[in-house]
């Protein structure tokens, strides 16, 4: 249980950066969830609900997603629904439609999330974030960025990507032990393997390979020399080895 000081309810994204910025001990509130878990004194609590950032539109090359969207509006609106079915599915995945009702994805990509099943998804399709304070960034580049005080407040998702993704889960509701997102456009293709236990990470060479109409095998061989994995309480390395080539022979089937 955390503990706050102030809570503010800024009205530009301008104020909300200034207030956060303000003292290292602020923080911004998305649905509370994974806040409600840690143990905090909080200087001010920062509201984003009333910047207008739960909205989902679209214009004619891509998808822009407010850092206030909840997950079980992802996973039902019909922009996302027509464009990124997968994207649904994959925050289908994620505990039950209550909690799913309350956390937000600005706060579930800020967070980096090594168990993450929305980065993988979103670093396959070549998606930007918007951060107030540090500007526009590909997905892939923020994972990268130090941590800062800062607040994500668009997600963009360029259209013409058909995006598929699939994972593997001891029981319902828990984290993924891997999981694989793919994103293909008339250009490149891009696999990304997440929950390996560590974050979302981009097989180059495997990506070029299948772009180049490689075989299944040949591509499965560079993911398993590319891809770092790790042991922890849900899977060995070994095991999600294994299972990487399990989970993309599934993806490749589906196209
Ligand atoms: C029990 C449990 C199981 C989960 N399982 C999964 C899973 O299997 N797969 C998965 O992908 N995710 C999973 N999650 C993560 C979940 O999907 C959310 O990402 C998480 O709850 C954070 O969302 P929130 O809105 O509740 O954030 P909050 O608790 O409000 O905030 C979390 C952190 O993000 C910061 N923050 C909030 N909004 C922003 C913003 N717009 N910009 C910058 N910083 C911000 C806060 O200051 C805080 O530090 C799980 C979470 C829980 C609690």
């Amino acid at each position: 249980m955390y503990t706050v000081r102030s809570y503010v309810r800024p009205e530009s994204l301008n104020e909300a950066i200034t207030e956060l910025r303000s003292g290292k001990h602020n923080r911004v509130v998305g649905g509370g969830v994974f806040l409600k878990m840690q143990h905090r004194a909080i200087g001010k609590l920062i509201s984003l609900d009333g910047l207008g950032l739960d909205q989902i539109t679209e214009t004619e090359d891509s998808v822009h997603i407010g850092g206030a969207v909840s997950l079980r509006e992802i996973e039902t609106n019909p922009i996302i629904l027509e464009h990124f079915p997968a994207l649904s599915y994959a925050v289908s995945q994620i505990v039950g439609v209550q909690m799913r009702n309350l956390a937000q994805i600005g706060a579930s990509v800020f967070s980096r999330y090594g168990f993450s099943d929305i980065i993988p998804c979103l670093v396959a399709t070549g998606a930007k974030v918007k951060l107030a304070h540090a500007g526009e960034f590909s997905v892939e580049a923020f994972l990268t960025m130090d941590r800062d005080w800062d607040i994500l407040y668009e997600i963009i998702i360029p259209k013409g990507v058909t995006l598929s993704y699939d994972n593997l889960r001891q029981t319902n509701g828990d984290f993924s032990s891997l999981n694989l997102a793919i994103g293909k456009s008339s250009d490149q293709v891009r696999i990304v393997y997440g929950a390996r236990p560590m974050g979302a990470f981009l097989a180059e060479q495997a990506s070029a390979a299948a772009g180049q109409g490689k075989t299944l095998e040949q591509v499965t061989q560079l993911v398993k020399q590319e891809v770092p994995f790790g042991t922890n309480l849900r899977a060995s390395a070994k095991y999600r080895r294994h299972l990487a080539g399990v989970l993309l022979e599934h993806l490749w089937e589906a196209e």
